[in-house]
């Protein structure tokens, strides 16, 4: 059974947890204002107005400086706080094990890392070692490290090229962004590194938009042979790796279509091809299953994972692969022959012990049924609401993993202009439910609500969210 304690966040703009918001915290904005760099945000819009200081959260709910409270339905903004917030069982957990040993990086390993490794490879049939790191984007660049050392050690350095699908995104380095899919992200930051090659997207819903995909056959087909013509193109014996998320998120919640991902894992394995899945997004728990590749009957080499790992109460991410790919790793005659790779906060024990107690939450709560359940009723309210608003073109989603497409012409399938899918943004934010939109780094293509609110969530909570994207259409599209 789910037990949420709810009770001490009814009442409205008080803080369950410390009394202390009607304390003036004006000099903390100002701290803000003159010295932090905010994130994903132009600054000079605080030359007129403040940051919104988030202070305090409990279970699904947050508070910011003015002690107004907001119904959280994207996790932490990014789908991170997987087990909702306030957890005291993994503060205890981090806690005790930070006082005990906190941190020794290098060849060494520790308490909390093997016992969550070995809870985790329980979780993930066919996958063998994981290898801890500390965000994302360090995960998949780990991964594509593997991939080209592979190459160089099997292939003569040939087979190093790395595919990536358009509209997905992988992190913020230099080398994910050269993986990524995003462009308006990476367009200021070149020259990147060589060797990464986009594929189409599988987005069934614009397929209108892509003309490459020839004819024939079902579209998750033919939008999976599309990367088979690119292998055959770039040469089968100079690809060593594909990286996808198993369902595409901040570039507009994609649900791969029917027969994709098998076809997928077919052509992987005719070129011998590394089959890499960035987790980051739906690992630990998201769609229902504890991946987001689980629904697919596919078996990756290599799968990365951060945000929900542990909920954001630590900051861990892991590379996880097969014994396969691991076994190439171990050749002791050759002074090269391992992984020549280190993460010093991979050493950091606070991530592993938080990660624990967070998969122990995702169990002994029963998220994962949740999960699924919440996530039903979000999809049928988000339909009810696309009969009811013509803006909204299309709904999509897996588990508390959602999206609303927002068109201005259900025929052409016109893109609603960003400045109107961020009013409505903002107009939720007012009504005190956050939620969130694609990433502004898709010219045409902002123009789709999301949602991921926490594991923990209640069919109040999904009634309240879709209540606010209700009156927010109402008003900003009339
Ligand atoms: N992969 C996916 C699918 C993501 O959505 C993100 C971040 O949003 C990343 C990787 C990068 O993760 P991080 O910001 O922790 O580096």
């Amino acid at each position: 059974p789910i037990e949420i304690d709810h009770s001490k966040t009814s009442e409205k703009g008080v803080c369950p947890m410390d009394g202390n918001l009607q304390n003036d915290l004006s000099e903390v904005v100002a701290n803000d204002k003159a010295h932090v760099w905010h994130h994903l945000i132009q600054h000079k819009m605080f030359e007129t107005a403040d940051p919104n200081i988030i202070v305090e959260g409990k279970g699904m709910r947050v508070w910011n400086q003015a002690g107004k409270e907001h119904l959280d339905a994207v996790s932490g903004g990014v789908w991170t706080v997987n087990v909702g917030y306030g957890r005291e069982s993994i503060a205890d957990a981090v806690r005790d094990q930070l006082v005990k040993m906190n941190f020794f990086a290098g060849a060494a390993g520790s308490i909390p890392a093997a016992n969550f490794a070995k809870r985790l490879i329980e979780k993930m049939p066919g996958m063998s070692r994981v290898y801890f790191s500390n965000s994302g984007s360090e995960a998949n660049e780990k991964g594509f490290k593997m991939i080209r050392q592979i190459a160089h050690k099997k292939y003569g350095g040939k087979k190093n090229k790395i595919l990536y699908r358009e509209r997905d995104y992988h992190g913020t380095t230099i080398a994910t962004l050269a993986a990524g899919g995003q462009h308006e992200r990476s367009a200021q930051y070149g020259p990147f590194p060589e060797g990464f090659i986009s594929v189409p997207h599988c987005l069934e819903y614009r397929e209108a938009a892509q003309d490459n995909l020839g004819q024939g056959e079902s579209y998750g087909l033919r939008a999976a042979n599309a990367i088979e013509d690119i292998i055959l193109r770039e040469g089968p014996d100079t690809v060593g790796g594909l990286i996808l998320e198993p369902i595409t998120a901040g570039g507009g919640v994609i649900v791969p279509p029917e027969g994709y991902w098998p076809r997928v894992q077919e052509i992987c394995r005719k070129y011998n091809i590394l089959l890499m899945i960035d987790e980051v997004v739906c690992g630990l728990g998201r769609t229902g299953t504890w991946f987001g590749y689980q629904h697919y009957d596919i078996q990756p080499d290599i799968v990365t994972m951060a945000k929900g790992v542990a909920s954001g109460y630590a900051a861990i991410s892991l590379t996880v692969t097969t014994e396969e790919v691991f076994e190439q790793f171990k050749d002791a005659s050759d002074h090269m022959g391992y992984f020549r790779d280190i993460s010093t906060f991979g050493g950091c024990t606070a991530g592993p012990a938080a990660a624990l107690e967070n998969m122990r939450i995702i169990e002994d709560e029963n998220l994962l049924e949740n999960c699924t359940a919440r996530g039903a009723q979000l999809i049928a309210n988000l339909e009810a609401l696309a009969k009811k608003h013509s803006i909204i073109g299309d709904v999509r989603g897996k588990g508390l993993f959602c999206g609303a497409e927002l068109v201005t012409n259900r025929e052409t399938r016109e893109p609603a202009p960003e400045a109107k899918v961020q009013a409505v943004v903002k107009d939720c934010m007012a009504q005190g439910v956050i939620i969130g939109a694609t990433n502004r780094s898709l010219p045409g293509f902002n123009n789709t609500l999301c949602l991921s609110p926490a594991l923990i969530c209640t069919a109040e909570d999904i009634d309240l969210i879709t209540d606010a994207i209700d009156q927010a259409l109402s008003r900003v599209f009339g």
